[in-house]
């Protein structure tokens, strides 16, 4: 063996197929939440552990957990508490795994908004591991139908995060209901009273293991902020990550409804983008997360609480688009990103008020911020010309037959009399129908809030203005006056590779529409909505039905019309 393992897992004691299960899962050696942990839980003591997301607290109460199970036995002998669904359901995803190799381990995970029959027929068929938020847990010891008699270890994970949420009486409640002789472990990134009560209380003699708060910046990931005033934010996040280059990002907001606006602009300006808030349902949050993880989503904008103990491992990037007010949530959401020892990076937008908590931040993560400049319009232009020219030499390079177009090309030459150069230089005005490629006008430094139409427009009055319309906005102001939109759906969407600028530029032209007319855009997956202002004529807007974006008719109906 080498000497590696010699201070790896397999000195921790643990059985074969566990250590064959963490060594396939990549981890090298215990962290040292793990590291100091797992002997203890082996020994069956009770343990009191302290220590931030991201540092391996799972394994090390799955670990030691796993072992001491009776597979032959088939009622609950844990519990383990969880603050919200998606830990419980984190976590029961990593006890299974974790456990792969032993025979006849039954994980059932057990939380509101999953159905209570198959949480019944699971039970029934003996689990012994469940794992689930305090509410549904109590709801089902209440009803008997979740029996504790045989519990043999309760954990309560990220317990200051049950407090917050309101759980520590159900939490006790619990503690109340299991034997005697139980053991506890207990996790949580910060000691408030209340939970050192609980401790005190239900915990016999304790190992107390506190990793300290310096090791919670994970190492490897970079921080910078860019100081930008207030109503400047929108247009820097898109500027950001225009020029950003990453994997996956999430991007932090104060509020639900910050959260869901954000996305909202995001995907208008053609990135897969969601939201992910608590206002969303189980199931929906679930699917998000997943689509991220599959890399069907590119970003998502997230609240503290719905991005709680999120992990996947392809989100490159933290961008704070406010700063969270505490530091622990600071610490919370850039441990996002630089999982499972990638590397990662945090980025915040600091307004002028924000600059003592800046400064608090980095006193706690003890690391300094740089200050990084948003990319210019020419930079970004300059961006947007070299991916633009990667693209054609892409084409160029390939072994695609152009004859076809070589052929159209020469015959459109001919009828005019024109040089390739004026040509060439023609279909690329058409191709970049919304002038992204044109450097743009920089906005005034001071933006007036909310009025869209004032901001630079691009040199045609196309442009990426699209990106800046607030979602809720029925209104466009005309040189002054202001005029009645009405919103439209239209039968193309993501589905069908369509991007807002193709929506906007097949209005603009077949119903010689200016396109600073063409409100808000909302991309769905077989449809779209658009905001167009009232009084269209009839003829334009029977054309507009048949009008085709990217191969589809646009089938415009008014809604509710
Ligand atoms: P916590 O519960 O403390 O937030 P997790 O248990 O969720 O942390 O682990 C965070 C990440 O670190 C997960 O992606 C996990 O797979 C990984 N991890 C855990 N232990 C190790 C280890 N010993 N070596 C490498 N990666 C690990
Ligand atoms: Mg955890």
């Amino acid at each position: 063996m080498s000497v590696e393992c010699e201070t790896g897992f397999a000195q921790l004691a643990l059985t074969q197929p566990l250590l064959r299960a963490v060594e396939e899962q990549g981890y090298q050696s215990p962290s040292p939440i793990q590291a100091q942990a797992i002997p203890a839980l082996l020994e069956g003591r009770d343990l009191l552990g302290q220590a931030q997301t991201g540092t391996g607290k799972t394994a090390a109460f799955a670990l030691p957990l796993l072992q001491g199970l009776e597979t032959g036995v088939r009622r609950p002998q844990v519990l383990v508490l969880a603050p919200t669904r998606e830990l419980a359901g984190q976590v029961c995803d990593a006890v299974k795994t974790y456990g792969k190799y032993l025979q006849g381990v039954r994980v059932l995970p057990i939380y509101g908004g999953a159905g209570y029959r198959e949480q019944l027929q699971g039970l029934k068929q003996g689990a012994q591991v469940v794992v689930g938020t305090p509410g549904r847990i109590l709801d089902h010891i209440q009803r008997g139908t979740l029996d504790l008699s045989g519990l043999k270890m309760l954990v309560l994970d990220e317990a200051d995060e049950m407090l917050r949420m309101g759980f520590i009486d159900d939490v006790e409640t619990i503690l109340e209901k299991t034997p005697e002789q139980r053991q506890v472990v207990l996790f949580s990134a910060t000691m408030p009273k209340e939970i050192r009560r609980v401790a005190d209380n239900y915990l016999k003699d304790p190992v107390t293991v506190k990793i300290a708060a310096k090791t919670a910046t994970a190492e490897g990931i970079s921080q910078e902020y860019y100081f930008v005033p207030g109503p400047r934010k929108q247009e820097a996040l898109t500027r950001i990550i225009e020029v950003e280059d990453f994997d996956a990002m999430i991007i932090f907001a104060r509020t639900k409804q910050a959260t869901a606006e954000l996305a909202d602009r995001l995907i208008a300006a053609g990135h897969a983008a969601s939201a992910l808030n608590g206002d969303m349902n189980q199931q929906l949050r679930e699917r998000t997360v997943d689509r991220l993880k599959k890399g069907g989503l590119d970003i998502v904008v997230a609240t503290d609480v719905a991005a709680r103990g999120l992990d996947v491992s392809r989100i490159s990037h933290v961008l704070n688009f406010d700063l969270p007010t505490d530091l622990e949530s600071y610490v919370h959401r850039i441990g996002r990103t630089g999982r499972a020892g990638r590397e990662g990076k945090a980025i915040a937008l600091v307004s002028s008020k924000d600059k003592r908590l800046l400064r608090a931040i980095e006193r706690h993560t003890r690391k300094t911020m740089t200050e990084a400049t948003l990319p210019t319009q020419a930079q970004l232009a300059e961006r947007r010309e070299a991916a633009f020219k990667e693209k054609v030499a892409g084409v160029l390079a390939s072994d695609e037959d152009l004859g076809f177009y070589t052929r159209l090309l020469t015959s459109i030459q001919r009828d005019h009399q024109l040089p390739a150069k004026d040509v060439g230089a023609a279909l690329l005005a058409m191709i970049d129908a919304d002038r992204q490629l044109q450097p743009q006008p920089e906005p005034p430094v001071k933006a007036p809030r909310g009025e869209r139409n004032e901001r630079p427009q691009a040199r045609n009055g196309r442009g990426t203005e699209r990106r800046e319309s607030a979602p809720r906005e029925r209104r466009v102001r005309d040189k002054g006056k202001d005029v009645d939109m009405v919103r439209y759906r239209i039968a193309v969407g993501r589905d069908h590779g369509v991007q807002p600028k193709h929506i906007v530029g097949a209005i603009a032209n077949e119903a010689g529409m200016e396109s600073r007319y063409i409100g808000h855009i909302k991309l769905h997956d077989d449809h779209s909505m658009v905001d167009l202002p009232d009084g269209m004529p009839k003829e334009i807007f029977q054309h507009l039905k048949r009008v085709r974006v990217c191969g589809h008719p646009l089938s415009i109906q008014k809604m509710g019309g």
